[in-house]
């Protein structure tokens, strides 16, 4: 099986399987797993920031930062095709109580322009705007990246008008990555960031948020509240420590991978447009002969597993489980249809 439906299909390697196995763990609610503390204490070294809390899903981390910048009544500022507000089941509303702006973005990602113009004036009929939250890279943008001089504009907007700024990193590191960027310049900008350790990187759950210390600290009795207090959590860590020092630099190839598809893809009849590929994911319409539905059947004949995500559009992601290899086999097979 070749499995193009998620970078959240990665199975552990022997390699980091050998490190879990081996993790030194403790009771992680008091605060004694040292492989948690040492993964938490890397995540957050990376990013040149205070502190950070391991977590089970992407999900989960997001859903804390944004319950600890809001009060309810309050509105947050997001991409309409964020992950926050279209993927985490309404969690913005049932955890913090708060109203969302979806702002109509470009792949997912919005202009500091948008921000001024969607902040909320100083008026008792409106909800208070507090926080806006970003997506690098952007999951229905078909892992698209954002600009680091656009995200710096949208802070110093967040800056002046008193609001907090989320950045919801689950695949961060292939922006970094693609580039050429620096984990530090985001941990300067942003107040709380998420990273997922499950999807490209290869981990089989785990996500880290971080930010300042006090932050970090309300957020923990918050992933207490949600039942996220995970105890000998230190096995899964193992695993994020391993992934964070062996997994990062090869995302260059996923990207590649990603890219080489999309040529193939661009040759077919029944290709419409193709989201420009900038990291692992490749998003496309298939029209005229073939749709998305038996497009994907034709695929998953030969053992390929991609993904409709829209009457219209197919989704392929790359990650560390299909090899060079795999994506010629991929290859062979689109150009025979
Ligand atoms: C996967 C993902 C998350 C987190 O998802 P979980 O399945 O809860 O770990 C958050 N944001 C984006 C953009 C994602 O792709």
């Amino acid at each position: 099986m070749i499995e193009y439906r998620s970078d959240t299909f990665t199975k552990p390697t022997a390699a980091m399987f050998e490190a879990m196995f081996k993790a030194e763990v403790g009771d992680d609610v008091f605060g004694e797993d040292p492989t948690v503390n040492r993964l938490e204490a890397m995540a957050a070294d990376m990013f040149g920031m205070e502190a950070s809390i391991f977590c089970p899903t992407g999900t989960m981390t997001n859903q804390i930062a944004i319950k600890c910048h809001t009060q309810p009544g309050d509105e947050v500022i997001c991409d309409q095709v964020s992950h926050v507000y279209v993927y985490e089941g309404g969690g913005i509303a049932f955890n913090s109580g708060c109203s969302i702006q979806p702002v109509k973005g470009n792949r997912g990602q919005i202009t500091a322009e948008q921000v001024i113009e969607f902040i909320n004036p100083d008026d008792i009929h409106k909800p208070r705007t507090s926080l806006v939250s970003l997506e690098n890279t952007a999951n229905r943008g078909g892992g698209s990246c954002y600009n680091f001089a656009e995200i710096e504009r949208i802070k110093d907007v967040c800056l002046e008008h008193n609001l907090a700024l989320h950045l919801d990193g689950a695949r961060l590191f292939n922006a970094i990555v693609a580039k050429g960027e620096k984990p530090t310049q985001y941990g300067k900008t942003f107040d709380s960031i998420s990273i997922c350790l499950s999807k490209g990187l290869g981990t089989p759950v785990g996500s880290v948020l971080i930010g300042k210390k006090d932050f970090i600290k309300k957020a923990r009795r918050i992933r207490k509240v949600l039942g996220g207090g995970w105890r000998q959590a230190g096995y899964m860590a193992a695993a994020g420590v391993y992934a964070l020092e062996n997994n990062i630099d090869r995302l260059a190839e996923d990207h590649r991978h990603a890219a080489m598809l999309a040529e193939a893809v661009g040759k077919k009849d029944f290709t419409g447009t193709i989201f420009p590929v900038e990291t692992n994911i490749l998003i496309f319409e298939v029209k005229g002969r073939l749709t998305p539905i038996t497009f994907t059947k034709k695929l998953s004949e030969q053992g390929i597993r991609v993904l409709n995500i829209s009457k219209t559009q197919v989704r392929m992601v790359l990650h560390l489980d299909i090899s060079e290899e795999m994506v010629q086999k991929t290859i062979e097979a689109i150009k025979a249809f």
